[in-house]
């Protein structure tokens, strides 16, 4: 009887072992994906220098008029 409760439970043992093995590759590829989102909004954060044509962050750039500069020197060149 004690026997085959330690069997049972070598075999429950295993099995939650096989799982909590196979759960961290499984969160590693879930992990790959959000990486890969904001790498992709990023891209989305750049925008183009209305006057010299370079790119430049949102945050980073000038706007005005409705259109973004990489510096105040092309914000004069435009105006
Ligand atoms: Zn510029």
């Amino acid at each position: 009887m004690i026997l085959k409760i330690l069997l049972i439970a070598a075999v429950i043992a295993a099995v939650y072992f096989m799982f909590f093995k196979t759960k961290p590759a499984v969160q590693k590829s879930t992990k790959k994906e959000p990486k890969r989102k904001p790498t992709a909004a990023d891209v989305n954060d750049m925008t183009e220098c209305a006057t010299c044509g370079v790119y430049v962050e949102v945050k980073e750039a000038i706007l005005s008029n409705g259109k973004y500069y990489c510096s105040r020197e092309c914000l004069k060149k435009a105006n």
